[in-house]
């Protein structure tokens, strides 16, 4: 049962476009979309945000509804899987009316998943209500279990509020998977530790190599550190068994033998990922990013606010798709120390 069905925009997408299947110029079927439905954020990472962020105006914003027949469409053209993401997604004003309409394409079964990225912090109001809607494994973002460091990290946050949210998500059943951002000279000596709390919680933990998006004020240089390096200092106290657990995505796992538990590594500045890459991007103004490492994006919003008919729509998504590039190309820019990409995580999601 995936709770009461209350959809906000049209039915799972009926019409019969001439290819069911999106699959772009490299032959790689798009069954994976991330979709970003807020810019804001109760927190203000240093790695993502500046202290002091804009926010777009809420006319840039797709509505509910908007998003709700976008992801339709998307389900309608072979996508199986949606993670919703941000900004902080649980901020965002009327999300479970949004999570309560996508449920309904997984009681059709033509979604195998529907599933969250969070920073936790508004986990402990929401968990009952997610589990309701049929969501069964979030991501959640924590860097630290140092209070201090959390306070460093996140500018705003309370590490409590964050472990309360992880608690009531395993409570009501969520399987919860923790993210984590490897910060040189700010988490890189507790890593280990941090792993050895999840595992001990049934958690799996992932870390992830810092990504030169968006102008943040903050020197990217000094906060890069590659996960190269991490390995192989938890190598030296721990056992970590190779595993050949692939999701589609960027991270490659091990199995670490003193735990029994997973851990993943995601290394976006490598290229080793592309030629398998499932995914695209929706961001929370519509734009959809086919890579997560190039400027590209395609238009959504603007051919959804024209109002047209369904097959104009699927046309737009058949273009786009056409357009997604064979890989990234991702540098931090020794010289100029700029991000190499303009747009933030929060506004494409992470
Ligand atoms: N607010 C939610 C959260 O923090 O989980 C969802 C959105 S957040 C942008 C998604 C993920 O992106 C988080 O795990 C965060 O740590 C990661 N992230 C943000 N900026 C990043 C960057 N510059 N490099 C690598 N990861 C980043
Ligand atoms: Fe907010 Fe997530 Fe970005 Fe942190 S990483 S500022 S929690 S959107």
């Amino acid at each position: 049962m995936h709770g009461t069905m209350v959809p906000i925009g049209l039915p799972a997408a009926h019409t019969k476009p001439a290819s069911p299947t999106l699959v772009d110029p490299f032959g790689r079927a798009i069954t994976y979309l991330r979709v970003s439905v807020t810019d804001r954020c109760d927190l203000r990472c240093v790695y993502c945000m500046s202290e002091h962020m804009r926010f777009l105006p809420k006319a840039d914003i797709l509505t509910l509804e908007e998003l709700d027949r976008l992801c339709a469409a998307f389900v309608a053209r072979g996508t199986r899987k949606l993670r919703i993401t941000g900004g902080e997604p649980l901020v965002r004003r009327g999300i479970m009316t949004l999570f309560r309409a996508l449920s309904r394409h997984l009681a059709t079964g033509a979604l195998d998943e529907l599933t969250l990225t969070t920073n936790g912090s508004q986990l402990d109001k929401h968990a009952a209500a997610l589990i309701d809607c049929g969501v069964r494994r979030i991501n959640v973002s924590l860097d630290t279990l140092d209070p201090k460091t959390f306070r460093d990290i996140t500018r705003w946050g309370e590490l409590d509020q964050v472990k309360a949210g992880i608690a009531a998500a395993q409570r009501v059943g969520l399987r919860v998977k923790i993210n984590a951002v490897a910060l040189k000279g700010v988490n890189e000596h507790e890593l280990g530790d941090l792993m050895v709390w999840a595992h001990g919680e049934g958690i799996d933990l992932t870390l992830i190599e810092v990504m030169p998006l968006g102008d943040i004020g903050e020197n990217r240089l000094d906060q890069y550190l590659p996960l190269s390096t991490v390995r192989a200092r938890l190598a030296e106290r721990f056992t970590l068994i190779e595993i050949d657990d692939r999701t589609g995505g960027p991270a490659r796992y091990v199995r670490v033998a003193e735990t029994g538990g997973r851990l993943g590594f995601i290394t976006p500045l490598t290229h080793t990922f592309c030629e398998s890459c499932n995914r695209v991007r929706l961001t929370c103004t519509g734009m959809l990013v086919m890579c997560l490492g190039q400027e590209d994006a395609a238009d959504l919003r603007a051919v959804l606010r024209a109002a047209p008919d369904e097959a104009t729509l699927h046309a737009a998504l058949d273009a786009a798709i056409a357009r997604k590039p064979k890989g990234h190309d991702f540098v931090i820019d020794r010289r100029r120390k700029r991000p190499a990409l303009a747009r933030h995580m929060s506004v494409t999601g992470g």
